[in-house]
């Protein structure tokens, strides 16, 4: 069945940091736009990255004719230095913010004029009205410093009543704890839309060190078939593929409102997906 158009699909990518990087980057971007995504997002400071590098590929796929994404985290910054960000990207033509906290420095506390993502989804409203669409971070396994799944679904049901428009989850391997957070936020009134995120299984040590920092779980079954395979790259890729593949099927028959998928900046796991999906 082809769903081209049909199902929603979006795609993630982070600044790259050289110019040879970003002329790469440009072909990755072309090939990825051909499934018509709904909209590609750019992280922001995340893994180190300015704020400069992320305007700077917003910039760039609002020229190719796509509509873009701009992450925006507020930890630690002044409602001075957001005001005039954002007002950066709407003269850029910008209509889309994904609105987040972002992580915590070390030893930082709660200080600062924003403390959680629910405070810059207000913000935003205030200041800007409806200009922007505002996606807000969702946790199917719950975030790493919640006190407890409780207070994480009440966490997203405050950003969403702050304003927010739609969630997009970190990545997951379960679909049932995906299907568990929507039956949370529905109890608790939310009938947001909230778009699971996939993560392509590339290479395994990289997916363990990122699993670690972030809290999302890799089933025990799929870590210990990672492990068995070693360096093998072609093994763990065709794995992974088939592993994410039935993932994606389950969550789109199951009626997940779309998939935003993490890039790594890279074109031929997301196409290959793509591919198999009929998408
Ligand atoms: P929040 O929603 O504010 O939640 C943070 C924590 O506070 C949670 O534990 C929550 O349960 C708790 N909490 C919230 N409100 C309250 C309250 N009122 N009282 C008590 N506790 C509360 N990071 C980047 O740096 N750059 C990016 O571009 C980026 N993109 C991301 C995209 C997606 C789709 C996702 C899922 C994550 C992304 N992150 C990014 C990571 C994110 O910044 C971190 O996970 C961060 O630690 C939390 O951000 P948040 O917006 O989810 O925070």
């Amino acid at each position: 069945m082809n769903m081209a158009n049909t199902f929603p699909i979006s795609f993630e990518f982070f600044p790259t940091k050289t110019a040879e990087g970003a002329a790469k980057h440009v072909q990755v971007r072309q090939a990825l736009y051909a499934r018509k995504p709904e909209f590609c997002s750019v992280t922001y400071g995340a893994g180190g990255s300015t704020q400069a590098g992320t305007f700077s590929m917003v910039r760039d796929i609002q020229a190719e004719g796509v509509q873009a994404a701009s992450h925006f985290s507020c930890i630690g910054a002044t409602s001075d230095k957001v005001r005039s960000e954002l007002q950066e990207l709407k003269d850029m033509g910008v209509r889309r913010i994904v609105a987040l906290r972002g992580d915590l420095p070390s030893g930082y506390g709660l200080g600062g004029e924003f403390h959680y993502a629910s405070d810059l989804v207000a913000f935003i409203r205030k200041e800007f009205g409806d200009w922007f669409h505002i996606e807000v971070a969702a946790y199917p396994e719950t975030h790493p410093q919640a006190k407890s799944p409780e207070t994480d679904l009440k966490a997203f049901a405050t950003k969403i009543q702050a304003g927010a428009s739609a969630g997009i989850t970190q990545y997951f391997y379960n679909a049932d704890a995906y299907f568990r957070f929507c039956e949370g936020i529905q109890a608790l009134g939310v009938s947001t839309p909230v778009v699971p995120g996939i993560m392509p299984i590339l290479n395994s040590s990289q997916l363990m060190r990122f699993s670690d920092a972030t809290g999302a779980e890799i089933p025990r079954w799929i870590r210990l078939r990672l492990q068995a395979y070693g360096d093998d790259v072609t093994s763990i890729r065709a794995f992974g593929m088939d592993v994410v593949t039935r993932l994606c099927e389950q969550l789109r028959d199951q009626g997940a409102p779309g998939l935003h998928f993490y890039t790594m900046n890279q074109s031929a796991a997301t196409l290959e997906l793509c591919d198999r999906l009929g998408l």
